[in-house]
């Protein structure tokens, strides 16, 4: 790994590979694994992700958008991939560029029903999305009777999956509540094939539910944050590998006595005479102002230096007056051993969303 000499998102695909066979290692042989590479691969760059996975064979991908998917097609990735939260406009372009759809609801299925008429499609896949406890997307329960009766009066599409999400698989204390959606799910699933007459693939678990769930992965198993190297707990996240390091470079050290004061608003203020460094890496890079102001820190020669006041667009300053350190050394603001999930907890928040929120202005480099 080479020192940053500026801001950069370094990805280490070996470290993908180790998650990916790690994660797959859990499942039986004839479960088949989907990698989600929404959200620009979970900020790390969804091209390069999707081609790394595609030639460890992975079964599927999905996306979130259609346009997400239009990308990975432009850059020649050929395996299945699903876009979990298309909208009817983009239906056309889902067909023409062989992706393939959620259809969450009654809206949806009739929309993309007459759309693939239009474009004389036959068997066209869609996969089938119930709602069993997240109450975020999904049929119910008490519509399979009305999918069936729609799927059986056109030939333009054929359900190739039935899925559902879960909405706390992370959390082992809420265990009860999980396998009431497993119980709903399958369910649904019986019933849904004895109407329509043959066996569909079933998929339920993200990367906590593979982990959590055992006798749950069915058909697949859909996983994200897995394959970026977190598993949501501490003891998962030892086996794991976090794939994207953020670095970036000391550009400036100013000596300041008490009294001055630091940024905009003026919201830092020297206690005694300190010193602070300037590094190249803002809120429009991803680093939220909620890390100002004492709350984030970042590393600089393995010592944490705070950033203080506030995050500014382009840059944040640092409060260095402990460390030895020159203009131009590298600064850490996540890596291997100083994790996303830790930094993301000084801003109250999760390993995915701070991956996700690292802006495209940030260069991403690739260790292969
Ligand atoms: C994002 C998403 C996943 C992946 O979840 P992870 O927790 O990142 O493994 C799986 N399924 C659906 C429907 C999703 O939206």
């Amino acid at each position: 790994m080479s020192k940053a000499q500026e801001t950069i998102l370094e990805i280490d695909l070996s470290a993908l590979t180790h998650n990916f066979n790690y994660l797959k290692s859990k499942l039986n042989a004839k479960t088949k694994f989907l990698a989600v590479v929404k959200a620009f691969a979970y900020g790390s760059d969804s091209i390069e992700i999707a081609k790394h996975l595609q030639s460890l064979e992975v079964d599927y991908f999905a996306v979130a958008y259609a346009k997400e998917g239009v990308v990975l097609r432009d850059a020649g990735i050929t395996t299945p991939i699903i876009v979990l939260h298309p909208q009817p406009v983009n239906f056309k372009t889902i067909i023409e560029r062989c992706l393939e759809p959620s259809i969450y609801s009654a809206k949806v299925l009739n929309e993309f029903i007459a759309v693939a008429e239009t474009e004389s499609q036959t068997n066209y896949p869609v996969h089938i999305k119930f709602n069993t406890g997240l109450n975020r997307l999904g049929f119910w329960e008490n519509d399979v009777e009305y999918i069936v009766s729609k799927l059986r009066v056109t030939k333009s599409i054929v359900a190739k999956s039935l899925f559902s999400h879960l909405a706390v698989s992370e959390d082992i204390n809420e265990e009860e509540f999980t396998n009431l959606q497993v119980q709903n799910f399958k369910q649904i699933a019986k019933e849904f094939e004895s109407k329509i007459g043959y066996k569909i693939w079933l998929h339920l678990c993200n990367t906590s539910g593979v982990i959590n769930y055992p006798d749950t992965h069915l058909d697949m198993v859909r996983c994200g944050i897995g394959l970026y190297g977190f598993g949501n707990s501490v003891k998962e996240d030892q086996y794991l590998k976090p794939i994207a390091s953020l670095k970036s470079v000391i550009s400036q050290i100013h000596k300041i006595e008490k009294g001055e004061t630091v940024g905009y608003n003026r919201a830092y203020k020297a206690k005694g005479f300190e010193k602070i460094a300037t590094v190249p890496i803002g809120h429009a890079d991803g680093i939220n102002r909620i890390y100002g102001n004492g709350n984030g820190f970042v590393i600089i020669n393995s010592k944490k230096a705070q950033i203080i006041g506030n995050v500014c667009m382009d840059m944040i300053m640092v409060n260095i007056t402990n460390i030895d350190c020159n203009e131009g050394d590298e600064v850490i603001i996540f890596n291997t051993n100083h994790k996303a999930s830790k930094f993301a907890e000084s801003a109250n928040t999760i390993s995915y969303e701070i991956l996700t929120s690292i802006s495209q202005r940030v260069k991403r480099v690739f260790i292969p």
